[in-house]
């Protein structure tokens, strides 16, 4: 029994990416602009940008390439290309995460309640891909009082313009 529970977690978890192409299968899911396989996603994503993008997984706190970077520029994702945050948005949190107070643009990133860890905490992803980001909590700073506290490893930054897309 214990075998059949562990199998079916893996199994639920692996297709997690595959899922988003079948918006029936998750009721807050809908379909997207970028949609691959799994199979095709495990071909141009790393292990670690798998494991967050598409399993929802989170690195560990200041271990990332972007948690203290502070140059110029537009984080993109690392799944689809879609610009989500701009450095003009993000600031030091102290949490070892990236961390901004907005996305990019209005409707960069979709938002849906996550109940796992026993917690309630509303889960951020990537709009155009539905790639897993981080999660938006409501203890940020002014103007917005948001804190999207996401994953390098689901961000590509690209140093330079801010400038909205
Ligand atoms: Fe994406």
């Amino acid at each position: 029994m214990k075998q059949i529970i562990i199998i079916t977690l893996i199994a639920a978890g692996a297709f997690a990416c595959a899922a988003r192409e079948k918006p029936e299968m998750k009721s807050q899911e809908k379909p997207r602009a970028v949609a691959k396989t799994e199979a095709e996603w495990r071909k141009t994503l790393t292990p670690q940008q798998y494991k967050v993008l598409c399993e929802e997984g989170t690195e560990p706190a200041f271990t990332g390439k972007y948690w203290d970077n502070k140059e110029s520029g537009v984080y993109r994702c690392a799944a689809c290309g879609a610009p989500l945050f701009s450095s003009d948005e993000k600031y030091e949190s102290g949490t070892g995460w990236p961390s901004f107070w907005a996305p990019i643009e209005k409707g960069a990133v979709g938002e849906k309640t996550d109940r796992k860890l026993f917690m309630v905490r509303t889960e951020v992803h990537c709009d155009k891909c539905g790639g897993h980001l981080g999660h938006v909590f409501n203890d940020g700073p002014k103007p917005t009082g948001l804190r999207y506290c996401i994953n390098s490893a689901a961000l590509d930054f690209e140093k330079g313009e801010t400038d909205k897309p």
